[in-house]
C-alpha cells in the first residue's frame, strides 16, 4: 500500500490475523514436579510442599504422566514429537509464583507443529461440514502458578494450583475472525477431552487463552502490529474481545493513527479491551536451562506405547458415522461430541436395522431426558440394546410411534426392556380391522358435523376423525389402518 495515500485510509479494507496461546491443565493425579495432589477446591494451601512452594534446596522431579499426555496431545494433532527436549526457567516476579521463576520450555519444546481442523457448523448450523485448518507452532509443558485472592483489607495467595501441569498450545496466526477462533477452540477442546488429556472444565479454569491479534491491509504479506490480550477464560469472552479489538485496530488505522505493541486486558463488563502494559520482549524473561531437571529423552519404545493410546478423533468419527450408518452430519456431530455417547450410539446402531431412527431417539429423547435428570450417558437407565428394540417395535408395526414415546418414558423411568413394558401395559398396536372398525363406528356416530364436512369434500375432516379414533383407542390403533377404515366406511 502506498504511503501518504491518506485520502484512501478510511476506505481501506483490512484483514484480521489471530493466533492463540491456549493453556490447558493436563489431567494428572499429582503435580508436575512434586507429589502433591492436583485436586480442585481443596482448603487453600493444603496441597503444597517445599517443591511447589519454592523452598530453597528442594528439587523438582518430573511427572511422567504429564509428559505422556502432552506427547499424546501432539500425536492427536499430527505433530512432530521431539525425541529430545528440555525445561527452562522463565524468570519473572509475581506474588502467585513462589520461586520467582516458572519452569517452562523455551527453545526445545516437546511437540512441534501439528494442525487442528475445525468446522463452521459450531457457529452456524447452515455451514456444517465446511472446515478449515489452523496450524500449530508448538506445544510445551510448564507448571501453573498459584492464585491471588483480594479481600476487603488484605490479599492472600493460594498455592494449591502452583505446580499443576499446564500445556501451552501455540497456534500460528491462521485464524481470521472471532468465529474461526471460537470454532478452533471448540475443536481443540473436543480433541483434548477425547484423548483423556484434560477435562477442559472452563468453570475450574482448566482452559485459559491469550489472544494475539493484528490487522493488515488486504493483500499485504507481513503481519500488522501485534497486540496481546491476556488471560481469557471463556470462549465467548475470546469472541467478544476479538470483535472489539479488531475493530479498534482497524478504526485506529483508518483515522491515520498508529498501533503499538502492547498487552491489553478484556473488561467483560464494559465490553472493551484496555492497555495493561507495552509488551516486554521475550528476552526480558531471561530464560535459561533448568539446572535441577535432566533433559527429556524419549525412546522409540516409549513413544510406541503412547501411540497405542491414540483414539479415533471426532472429525474422523463423524465422517465414518455418516458413511456407515447413513445418518445426517448434524446427528453425527451431536453423537460424536462425546466419546462415550458415540460408543453408546454405535452399540445401539449395530444392533438395529434402522440406525437413522436409533440416532433420532438418542439425539432427541434420550439426551433431553438425561439432561433433565442431570445424568451422564454412562449413567443412562436406558441401555443401547433397548433403543434398538424400541425402533424394531415401531418398524414392525407392533406399536405406533405415539405409543413408542410413552414406552420410552417408562424405559427411562424403570430401565426395563421396551418389549416387556409393551406386554405389561398391553400397549400393542391394534391393527385388527374388527377392533378398529368398532372404534370408527363410534366416532362416526358421535360426530355427524365432521362426517358431513368430509362427505361435502373437506378432506381435512378425515384427520379430525382419525384423531378421535386414536384417542378412543388410547393411541394403540394403527393410524394408517384407521384412515383406511374411516374412508371405506364413509365412501363405501
Ligand atoms: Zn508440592
Amino acid at each position: 500500500m502506498a504511503e501518504g495515500a491518506t485520502g484512501d485510509l478510511a476506505a481501506m479494507e483490512y484483514e484480521i490475523c489471530i493466533g492463540l496461546e491456549t493453556h490447558v491443565q493436563v489431567k494428572t493425579r499429582t503435580k508436575v514436579f512434586c507429589a502433591c495432589p492436583t485436586e480442585f477446591g481443596a482448603e487453600p494451601n493444603s496441597n503444597v510442599c517445599p517443591v511447589c512452594l519454592g523452598y530453597p534446596g528442594s528439587l523438582p522431579v518430573i511427572n511422567e504422566e504429564a509428559i505422556r499426555k502432552t506427547v499424546l496431545a501432539g500425536m492427536l494433532v499430527g505433530a512432530k514429537i521431539a525425541r529430545y527436549s528440555k525445561f527452562d526457567r522463565k524468570n519473572y516476579f509475581y506474588p502467585d509464583m513462589p520461586k520467582n521463576y516458572q519452569i517452562s520450555q523455551y527453545d526445545l519444546p516437546l511437540v512441534i507443529g501439528g494442525t487442528v481442523e475445525y468446522d463452521f457448523g459450531i457457529v452456524d448450523k447452515k455451514r456444517l461440514g465446511e472446515t478449515k485448518v489452523c496450524h500449530l507452532t508448538r506445544i510445551h509443558l510448564e507448571e501453573d502458578v498459584g492464585k491471588n485472592f483480594h479481600f476487603e483489607r488484605t490479599s492472600g495467595v493460594d498455592f494449591n494450583r502452583a505446580g499443576t501441569p499446564l500445556m501451552e498450545i501455540v497456534s500460528e496466526p491462521d485464524l481470521s475472525s472471532s468465529d474461526e477462533a471460537f470454532a478452533y477452540l471448540t475443536a481443540l477442546k473436543e480433541i483434548l477431552i477425547y484423548g483423556g488429556i484434560s477435562d477442559c472444565d472452563m468453570e475450574k479454569g482448566q482452559v485459559r487463552c491469550d489472544v494475539n491479534i493484528s490487522v493488515r491491509p488486504k493483500g499485504q504479506k507481513e503481519l500488522g502490529q501485534k497486540v496481546e490480550i491476556k488471560n481469557m477464560n471463556t470462549f465467548s469472552g475470546v469472541r467478544h474481545a476479538i470483535d472489539y479489538e479488531s475493530q479498534r485496530q482497524i478504526e485506529t488505522l483508518r483515522r491515520g493513527g498508529k498501533l503499538v505493541q502492547e498487552t491489553r486486558r478484556w473488561d467483560d463488563v464494559a465490553g472493551v479491551t484496555e492497555s495493561m502494559r507495552t509488551k516486554e520482549h521475550a528476552h526480558d524473561y531471561r530464560y535459561f536451562p533448568e539446572p535441577d531437571l535432566l533433559p527429556v529423552s524419549l525412546s522409540e519404545e516409549w513413544l510406541a506405547e503412547v501411540r497405542k493410546l491414540v483414539p479415533e478423533l471426532p472429525s474422523a468419527k463423524r465422517k465414518r458415522m455418516v458413511e456407515r450408518y447413513g445418518i445426517p452430519l448434524y446427528d453425527a456431530g451431536v453423537l460424536s461430541a462425546d466419546a462415550a455417547l458415540a460408543d453408546y450410539f454405535e452399540a445401539a446402531a449395530k444392533a438395529s436395522k434402522n440406525p437413522k431412527s436409533v440416532a433420532n431417539w438418542i439425539c432427541n429423547d434420550l439426551l433431553r431426558d438425561l439432561a433433565e435428570a442431570k445424568l451422564a450417558i454412562g449413567q443412562s437407565p436406558v441401555k443401547p440394546p433397548h433403543i434398538a428394540e424400541l425402533v424394531e417395535l415401531v418398524d414392525s408395526g407392533r406399536i405406533s410411534s405415539k405409543i413408542a414415546k410413552d414406552v420410552f418414558v417408562e424405559m427411562f423411568k424403570t430401565g426395563k426392556a421396551p418389549a416387556a413394558i409393551v406386554a405389561e401395559k398391553g400397549w400393542v398396536q391394534v391393527s385388527d380391522t374388527g377392533a378398529i372398525g368398532k372404534f370408527c363406528d363410534e366416532v362416526i356416530a358421535a360426530n355427524p358435523k365432521i362426517v358431513a364436512d368430509f362427505k361435502a369434500g373437506k378432506e381435512v375432516a378425515l384427520n379430525a376423525l382419525t384423531g378421535q379414533v386414536m384417542k378412543l383407542s388410547k393411541g394403540k390403533a394403527n393410524p394408517q389402518a384407521v384412515r383406511d377404515a374411516l374412508r371405506a366406511k364413509l365412501t363405501g
